[in-house]
């Protein structure tokens, strides 16, 4: 809303209808009409069907690793790989990330332990996780935030020296790599979501992928509450099956795949040359490859003049809705055992990290119009800062 408390000089927001933040990549209607005809036709609406198995393959091709195990969304793909692992004890886990992390590993029966994450990377790191191992640690999870690579190889060796089982949540991170490896086959296995503001949407959805045969049959036969998918002996089962509806979706967005991360990375590079040089404003850099699905940008309060929940406040006022994150932070949400460590770093990003909006339905014009507008409050930051109601 454009109110006299929030808004610049001027009586029309930046854009006539809000631009949200997170915004759903679709297929073409035929496409989906057709693909729901197969399914009405076969009258098969679950239980490993025959979309479901051909996302399955299609995915592990994608992502170049041998399995990928589909279902109903990318919180039980954490919790079914993180119950898989047989473990019981503590699990190292970024305090930085969104509280489904945190959830499913819980679910899993295991104990979080926070850790600070990288000020640069705003994820773990190997020397970071290293002095929190104790006798009772059993794992590590890190999380490949913002579509970017995490400290992969070194959390390999230290969760090897250690006797640690290392699984990844790559929710962001469908599509990224590092040179020619991509995220998908590291560890014991690596949990996605396509819920719909990923970039791979099944409307909701997610799969977890991973190099061991094993490791699949478990998640094949857990998936599932029911014998005839047996495929390895597990402590436990569940539905979490992804339906057919949610397979024809995925499929389809996989086709578009390309083509989305395409139009992402435009966007992304427009959003580089309209910020460059904004005092107080870093854009933080995906992996290459990417899916530039997030634009995500962290606010120096002194040197952009305004904090980054003011800037927020103001860009809603011109019906730009960014999002800040992780607010509140998973730490703060998602209780741990025992005393909260110390998590600067953590407390710091959770004050000043924001993501941009980017999707389907921007126009590059329209990423111009929202880096102007930023210019703008930037430029009009003294007078903006002394209206009344504007956030700390
Ligand atoms: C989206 C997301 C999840 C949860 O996935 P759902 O499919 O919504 O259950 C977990 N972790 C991260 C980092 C995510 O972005």
């Amino acid at each position: 809303m454009k109110t006299s408390e929030n808004s610049l000089p001027g009586d029309s927001p930046a854009f006539k209808n809000p631009l949200h933040v997170a915004q759903v990549n679709l297929p073409p209607w035929e496409q989906l009409e057709s693909s729901f005809r197969g399914i009405f036709a076969r009258q098969y609406f679950a239980n490993n069907g025959p979309l479901v198995r051909e996302l399955d393959t299609a995915i592990a091709d994608t992502l170049g690793v041998n399995y990928a195990v589909c279902v109903t969304n990318g919180t039980l793909a954490i919790a079914l790989l993180a119950r898989a692992l047989e473990l019981t004890g503590d699990v190292i886990v970024p305090a930085f990330t969104f509280p489904a992390t945190v959830q499913g590993l819980l679910w899993a029966g295991l104990n979080p332990v926070y850790c600070d994450v990288d000020p640069d990377t705003h994820m773990l790191t190997a020397a970071l996780v290293e002095p929190l191992i104790d006798s009772k640690t059993v794992a590590v999870m890190g999380v490949n935030l913002w579509g970017k690579v995490g400290d992969i190889s070194n959390l390999e060796t230290l969760c090897s020296q250690h006797g640690l089982a290392l699984i990844f949540d790559s929710c962001h991170a469908f599509a990224c790599g590092h040179g020619k490896c991509m995220v998908g086959g590291a560890g014991r296995g690596e949990a996605f979501s396509f819920h719909a503001t990923k970039v791979l949407n099944a409307a909701e959805g997610g799969c977890i992928t991973t190099n061991d045969p094993e490791m699949a049959a478990r998640l094949k036969t857990m998936r599932c509450f029911h014998p005839s998918e047996t495929f390895a002996t597990v402590p436990l089962r569940f539905n979490a099956k992804m339906s057919e509806a949610q397979a024809a979706l995925a499929l389809l967005s996989l086709e578009q795949l390309d083509a989305n991360i395409h139009a992402n990375k435009s966007r992304y590079q427009a959003y580089v040359s309209g910020l460059k040089g904004m005092p107080g404003i870093r854009l933080v850099e995906p992996a290459e490859p990417g899916n530039y699905q997030y634009i995500v940008i962290c606010i120096d309060r002194h040197d952009f003049g305004l904090s980054r929940d003011a800037l927020m406040y103001v860009l809603a006022g011109e019906n730009i809705l960014c999002r800040r994150h992780f607010y509140p932070g998973a730490h703060q949400v998602v209780p741990a055992k025992g005393r909260l460590p110390e998590l600067p770093v953590t407390e710091l990003l959770c004050q000043t990290v924001m993501q941009l909006p980017n999707g389907q339905q921007m126009a590059l014009n329209d990423v111009n119009r929202v880096c102007e507008t930023i210019r703008l409050i930037h430029t009009q930051r003294d007078y903006l800062s002394q209206l009344q109601g504007m956030p700390e």
